[in-house]
């Protein structure tokens, strides 16, 4: 039974999804899942290896709700710097960052390279701190510039959020502007100290519940260990983002990419036998 390890994936699944009840789902499927593919668990990692099922799961949730890893909603002005950011920067950070990993077992998880893992994970914490600096500027008492307090009004007349776009010109805006700066800066280089993520929550009995009633449906657990899909020479899933980069599906992008070209050539021919007249 891998149930002691729950609190851990609920804090990264939390983390990920920024929602109680999908990240409680995914933590569910993905000790079933465990269950089922028990036999082609790596024990030396198995966090890791749990972690990475966990991910699939989350990636899996948030894709029925049309979010991917690289999704930025409009949240609140006020909101915590970690909702500003994507789930793959939470994700990079959650496996890169905490200290019951080794680097090579999060990569392992986020199923790339190591070195390639690191950059996710410095690149979020960039992108954590711009956030946290953000967040300074605009809840600032009093205000400290004209332009934050016309994106503040933009933002209680669209709902009360700020989009992401929004944020960015604010954020090019902080860098140049001599009163956002005096905030901005100092913000953003104290940030980094501020980063804390949680390695493990308290898990609800409901969910332990859940889990155990759970396995003792054999179909259900075969089902749900089935649908982690295809596994690589560790046991480890096939990140489901991962196949978006599968070099197949750039020969998709490409035969798209070819066809468009194309059809910019007709047209530019078009208007030459056009003009040429
Ligand atoms: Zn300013």
């Amino acid at each position: 039974m891998t149930d002691d390890r729950a609190d851990a994936l609920l804090a990264y699944a939390l983390m990920v999804t920024r929602d109680p009840a999908v990240a409680a789902d995914a933590v569910h499927d993905a000790l079933i899942a465990s269950t089922a593919l028990a036999e082609r668990a790596p024990t030396s990692t198995h966090l890791g290896w749990l972690l990475a099922l966990t991910r699939t799961e989350c990636l899996r949730q948030l894709r029925a709700r049309t979010v991917f890893i690289d999704t930025s909603l409009p949240v609140a002005p006020s909101a915590d710097p970690f909702d500003v950011l994507t789930p793959g920067d939470r994700d990079a950070l959650c496996l890169m960052r905490r200290s019951d990993l080794s680097a090579g077992e999060g990569a392992r998880a986020m199923g790339c390279r190591e070195g390639e893992a690191l950059n996710r994970a410095t690149n979020a914490q960039k992108a954590w701190s711009e956030a946290a600096a953000v967040l300074a500027l605009l809840t600032a008492d009093p205000s400290v510039c004209p332009v934050v307090d016309q994106v503040l009004s933009e933002a209680s007349e669209s709902q009360g959020l700020l989009t992401p776009t929004a944020r960015r010109r604010l954020q090019r805006h902080a860098g140049t502007c001599a009163r956002c700066r005096t905030v901005f800066m100092p913000m953003r280089s104290e940030a980094r100290d501020l980063l804390d993520i949680p390695t493990s929550v308290p898990v609800p009995a409901e969910l332990l519940s859940r889990i155990a009633v759970t396995r003792g449906d054999p179909d259900r657990t075969a089902y749900l260990g089935n649908r982690i899909g295809a596994l690589d020479d560790w046991g480890f899933p096939i990140p489901p983002d991962r196949a978006d980069r599968d070099p197949s599906s750039w020969l998709r992008w490409g035969a798209i990419a070819a066809a468009v070209s194309a059809a910019l050539l007709l047209v530019g021919l078009v208007a030459f036998a056009l003009t040429s007249r």
